[in-house]
């Protein structure tokens, strides 16, 4: 089975109490942020989950950018806390357009926030973040991301964009655990949070947070860290910063390329191109004569890791994966050759 000892993983010393506050300005520091930056001890859903939990008041009105499942599940975390949402679906499994964005704002009154998904791994489409963070700026809306996937995959650059809460994950393009999330958050985004009657002694609290680690000083976090995600998180932000921001992203935007040169060298088109698509995953629309189910579960798919898209206009997608380790031409290539047998062992 595992080609690794897992009881390496057992008994690994604390991460220093002192040496969280160091860990977060790192990640600040890949984010391009001088704010705060807090963590959630959990997948990165969860820290979703309790960015939604937070901000959610009856008063707070938001317009909320649909473009895969996840959007759709902070919409419902909003709803759930009482807030007034508007959701904007843009066209299934595609990008949402500034324009869009822009009408809907045009449409409505107030909004205190906007909030969408940079990348998605879920079809491989990218929307248009500066657009949107520029109608945010202008209209004073806050601004909420869930840059998961995209951070180290696209260029994030919170305080320059505006970007209010920015929710990042080191599970995707900066190769690291899935067991421990971040959140940065701006100072107008913890006038809305901090409010009397807001959500606390609840792992959805942000403001437990801000309460319990940032206002006493950045030392022990509360509870018991999970010692095994920390440590693997400093070595994944090592690893970064060893390579490079710019370099990883680089590599992202290579893999990319090198993903879709390779698919129409095959007679494939990717479902999207150019500033629609995200560097992270290809997406590629098979024939419907194609059965998608049987052509994934090919030992050769499921080793190269090509998978069907996740969410609604996904369904009849095959995902080419780079993102992380895996953005590298070598593994691209490898992978393009395993559609092609896979095609090929369903019939094309
Ligand atoms: C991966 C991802 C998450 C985290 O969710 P998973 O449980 O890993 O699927 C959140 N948002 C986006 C946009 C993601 O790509």
């Amino acid at each position: 089975m595992t080609m690794f000892d897992a009881s390496l993983l057992l008994d690994p010393p604390a991460w220093p109490a002192a040496g969280y506050a160091g860990l977060a300005d790192r990640i600040g520091r890949l984010l391009g942020t001088r704010g705060d930056v807090i963590f959630v001890q959990a997948e990165a859903v969860v820290a979703l989950e309790a960015v939604a939990s937070s901000l959610a008041a009856p008063s707070l009105k938001v317009l909320n950018i649909v473009t895969s499942p996840y959007g759709g599940l902070f919409g419902g975390w909003l709803r759930r806390g009482g807030a007034q949402v508007t959701d904007l679906v843009a066209e299934p499994a595609r990008p949402v357009t500034v324009e869009a964005v822009k009408a809907a704002l045009d449409a409505g009154g107030r909004v205190d926030a906007i909030a969408l998904v940079h990348a998605e791994s879920a079809s491989g489409i990218l929307n248009p973040l500066e657009g949107i963070a520029a109608l945010a700026k202008a209209r004073g809306s806050l601004l909420v991301v869930d840059a998961v996937a995209s951070v180290g995959g696209h260029p994030l650059d919170v305080d320059a964009l505006g970007i209010d809460i920015a929710v990042i994950g080191p599970q995707k393009a900066l190769a690291g655990p899935a067991g421990v999330s971040a959140v940065s958050v701006s100072a107008k985004a913890w006038a809305l949070i901090d409010r009397p009657g807001a959500p606390v002694d609840s792992v959805l609290s942000l403001l437990d947070q801000k309460r319990g680690w940032l206002d006493t000083g950045r030392g022990a976090l509360p509870g018991t860290p999970p010692a095994l995600e920390f440590h693997a998180l400093d070595a994944a932000l090592a690893r970064i910063e060893q390579e490079g921001l710019e370099n990883v992203l680089h590599r992202h935007a290579a893999a990319a390329a090198e993903a879709r040169a390779g698919l129409a060298a095959l007679g494939l088109e990717p479902f999207e191109t150019g500033e629609r698509a995200s560097n992270l995953v290809t997406a590629v629309a098979l024939p419907d004569a194609v059965d998608l189910g049987r052509l994934t579960a090919l030992d050769i798919a499921v080793k190269a890791e090509l998978t069907a898209g996740v969410g609604p206009g996904a369904e009849r997608l095959v995902r080419i994966n780079h993102t992380g380790r895996r953005a590298d031409p070598a593994i691209v290539r490898a992978t393009l050759a395993a559609l092609a047998q896979a095609l090929h062992r369903v019939g094309r």
